[in-house]
């Protein structure tokens, strides 16, 4: 496997920002993913996981240290009675999942379509889409360990899930597969589900910027984070807060912009840096703070910062 050197990421994630990686590589094999993890060791370096970057932002001086892009890109099916078992590795694309399952009448994981995900990312934050989590599915993994380069076999309880939350974001261990439990389904019932899907995709792309973003920037508050209430209820989803400071479509720092679709995703207009991005996102923390007293924290990912470039808690 080759360990290239400066390459750039910019046009490895969602944002189109961000500086290079000082290495760079792509695994095939678990075999492949233990060496890069010796390398980084043996030159102490740091180690960043990246799948198709859709929930991350780079800075603009890059990543000091070796950034792993894993191309496990296996799928192996096994079929018991009227369940199906998918083994899918982190490199694998959650669109090309669905599909591949479509083909194969295949059933369970197209609430996740539109979604720009790699399996290691999904395992990574917990992918969810309204009441549908990617820990609902998953039924074991196989994880490397990054101190040892051991590969591990774990299960549902090992991730310790929750909402954005998983052992993965300790960082000593990295997805290597997913084990996900699915349904067998018939030729009438995988036609309505593809429509289904469709429809989602269109939906999504309806409601939500479909390029140069990463999603949701923010992500919603904890119950011990907020005292606003809104019919008897404690208000933890951040889209009320933005909403009501009013930046939909109207507020930008350089090439950087709230989208008119919704204003808890930014967008690099085309020219952004991430410098504008962080800009932006401080600003609108700030407005949340005058308004309500609370600072919105990202779901986004900063990656290569010297420093935490926004405002805490
Ligand atoms: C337009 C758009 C819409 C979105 N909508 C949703 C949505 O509805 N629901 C939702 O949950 N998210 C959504 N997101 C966010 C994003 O799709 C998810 O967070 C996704 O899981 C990111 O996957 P990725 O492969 O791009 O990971 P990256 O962005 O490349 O990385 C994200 C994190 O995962 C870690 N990671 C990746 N692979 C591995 C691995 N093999 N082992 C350990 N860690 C790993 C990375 O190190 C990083 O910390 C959206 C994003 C965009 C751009």
């Amino acid at each position: 496997m080759n360990i290239l050197e400066n390459i750039p990421l910019k046009d490895k994630t969602w944002f189109q920002t961000g500086g290079p990686a000082q290495y760079f590589c792509e695994p095939t094999t678990p075999e492949e993913f233990q060496q890069a993890l010796t390398f980084a060791k043996d030159n102490k370096l740091e180690i960043f996981i990246l799948g198709v970057g859709a929930n991350i932002l780079i800075s603009d001086e890059g990543f000091q240290g070796l950034v792993i892009r894993p191309k496990l890109i296996d799928v192996n099916v096994t079929e018991s009675d009227n369940d199906v078992l998918v083994k899918a590795g982190a490199g694998v694309i959650v669109a090309d999942l669905i599909n591949y399952c479509f083909d194969n009448n295949i059933l369970g994981i197209e609430e996740f379509s539109g979604i720009p995900s790699t399996i290691g990312g999904a395992a990574y934050i917990n992918l969810h889409y309204f009441k549908c989590l990617f820990s609902q599915l998953l039924v074991e993994a196989e994880v490397i360990e990054k101190e040892t380069g051991q590969l591990l076999t774990v299960d549902n309880e090992w991730f310790e899930y929750g909402y954005n939350k998983s052992k993965l974001l300790e960082g000593n261990h990295y997805l290597v597969s997913a084990t996900i439990k699915l349904h067998k389904a018939t030729d009438l019932e995988v036609a309505y589900t593809r429509g289904k899907s469709d429809e989602i995709i269109r939906y999504r792309t309806y409601r939500y910027p479909s390029k140069n973003t990463c999603g949701s920037f923010f992500r919603n508050f904890h119950e011990d984070e907020v005292t606003e209430v809104s019919n008897g209820r404690k208000m933890i989803y951040v889209a009320y807060y933005l909403d009501k400071i009013g930046i939909k479509g109207c507020f930008s720092k350089g090439d950087a912009c709230v989208s008119y679709q919704h204003a808890n995703m930014l967008v690099n207009q085309g020219n952004a840096t991430t410098d504008d991005i962080i800009q932006l996102s401080r600003a609108i923390q700030d407005k949340v703070h005058e308004s309500f007293g609370v600072i919105p924290q990202p779901e986004c990912q900063f990656i290569g910062f010297k420093e935490y470039p926004l405002r805490e808690l």
